[in-house]
């Protein structure tokens, strides 16, 4: 931790003596500037232009395809065009999964076709797998099934999601998907079906990671669309045995580098100390990667432009993060902490939009009790756009890998009460974004960096640094 951090703002608070808040380090004109660019944003953003540019002329940019390389050219483009003075790119490397076939049918008693997406991460199966399915409701109850007990089945969990604008019903049913194979696999099953991660009712199957344990052996796994998941249970209640067959050609063929793409507005005091603010360039592979995670790199990109238009840059750099390969396990953020963790002490905030293209209303942060004045003075800033400062919340997924290194962090809440519907699925498409939802949010971001900024107060993080 840097002691520093501490010392500052009582120093900025003798110099500088009136001009200054109480203890927020902004004076009258830089919340002045920061309200204009709220309300410039609210007028219009770029934002809408950014994102439909991206999954028209990009689309699907999973990690580990040649998609990504043009994503990752698109990016620097962009950057460029909307005015920032630096951009660099940052490495990431990892192991490629490719999806290659998935199909699945009920073979008997009554047979049907079933909509299914293999896991990311999934391993194929040999040639078409035929096996009769076994239901549970729960990951607990898969995990409570005798040893043995699924031995040459198909294990099916038909745990249905609850929507909740935080996005908290997530939490349980994305367990199932990221741990059930190997659960499944421990009671002998050679398949793991799982019912779509979603709040919706289309005929569309939303993927997702999947992970293997180490020593349990690597079966199959795919999510059924929810319609489908209802139709296999349906048939399962009639009490006679359901074969399904599965064909599922996928699986890791090597390992690829990739980049963080990353836009610099270079500040005018401490170019040195960065608020960072980003989303992920990847997205999956079934959709457009619009509200996944198109709308957060277009809103952060156009929030940093907007303070570049300014005619005197703030005090710190406004650093925007289009991060690499976040779907597929946080790889571009972790490559972002491993290269940053000693340089930890020059981040101010960071801030990731990752939660689709729905309004923002609340600000959270993971900041020590001697900045909260600035976080405060945000907050009164984001408040006419129907933000709330409230305690809880978390970093994004990129960001969250820096901070055991001491990042500071803010959130700005988004609604997700539909998100869960489009999520993961070939539905995630440019549609669903409502471009002045999208403004409110480049409001928020630009406000929030700014002010970030330009305070004479160094933001310290909640808890002290982890060692190293
Ligand atoms: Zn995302």
């Amino acid at each position: 931790m840097n002691t520093s951090r501490l010392v500052l703002p009582f120093i900025a608070a003798i110099l500088c003596g009136p001009a200054l808040a109480d203890g927020d380090g902004l004076d009258a004109k830089a919340v002045a500037t920061a309200e204009g660019l709220r309300d410039t944003a609210m007028r219009g953003s770029q934002a809408y232009a950014i994102v439909e540019s991206l999954t028209t002329e990009i689309g699907p940019r999973m990690a580990g395809t040649e998609a990504y390389d043009r994503a990752t050219a698109w990016a620097q483009a962009k950057f460029k065009s909307l005015g920032y003075d630096k951009i660099w790119l940052q490495p990431v490397t990892f192991p490629v999964w490719e999806r290659r076939a998935e199909r699945g049918r009920i073979v008997s008693p009554f047979p049907q076709h079933l909509v299914l997406t293999a896991l990311g991460g999934s391993e194929s199966t040999d040639g078409e797998l035929r096996a009769q399915v076994v239901e549970f409701d729960s990951l607990e109850s898969l995990k409570a099934a005798p040893d043995g007990s699924l031995a040459g089945k198909i294990a099916f969990v038909n745990l249905k999601m609850r929507r909740a604008k935080d996005g908290s019903g997530y939490g349980p049913v994305s367990n199932v998907r990221r741990s059930g194979a190997s659960e499944a696999a421990r009671k002998g099953a050679v398949a793991l079906l799982i019912r779509s991660v979603g709040t919706d009712s289309d005929r569309l199957a939303h993927t997702g990671m999947m992970r293997y344990e180490d020593g349990v052996a690597k079966i199959p796994a795919a999510a059924l669309s929810v319609p489908d998941a209802e139709l296999l249970a349906n048939m399962l209640k009639r009490g006679k045995p359901v074969t399904v067959a599965l064909d599922i050609q996928a699986g890791v063929t090597g390992s690829k580098t990739e980049y963080n793409v990353i836009g610099e507005i270079t500040g005018r005091g401490k170019p040195d100390e960065v608020v960072v603010i980003g989303g992920h360039l990847d997205s999956w592979d079934l959709g457009t990667g619009a509200i996944d995670d198109g709308a957060g790199v277009a809103i952060t990109m156009a929030a940093g432009a907007l303070i570049g238009d300014l005619k005197k840059a703030p005090k710190r750099t406004i650093r925007v993060i289009a991060f690499a390969n976040e779907e597929q396990g946080l790889l571009g953020g972790k490559a972002y902490a491993e290269a940053m963790k000693d340089a930890m002490g020059t981040h101010q905030l960071a801030a990731e939009s990752d939660f689709g293209a729905g309004r923002i209303y609340a600000l959270h942060a993971g900041v020590s009790p001697e900045s909260k004045p600035v976080i405060e003075r945000i907050a009164q800033v984001l408040a006419p756009l129907g933000i709330t400062w409230a305690e809880g919340g978390g970093p994004g997924p990129d960001i969250s890998p820096s901070v055991p290194y001491g990042l500071p962090w803010a959130e700005l809440q988004q609604d997700g009460s539909d998100y869960f519907d489009y999520h993961h699925t070939a539905n995630d498409t440019l549609d669903k974004i409502e471009p002045a939802a999208l403004d409110q949010q480049v409001a928020a971001y630009a406000a929030l960096a700014y002010l970030a900024a330009e305070t004479a107060v160094d933001i310290a993080p909640a808890a002290p640094a982890a060692q190293k």
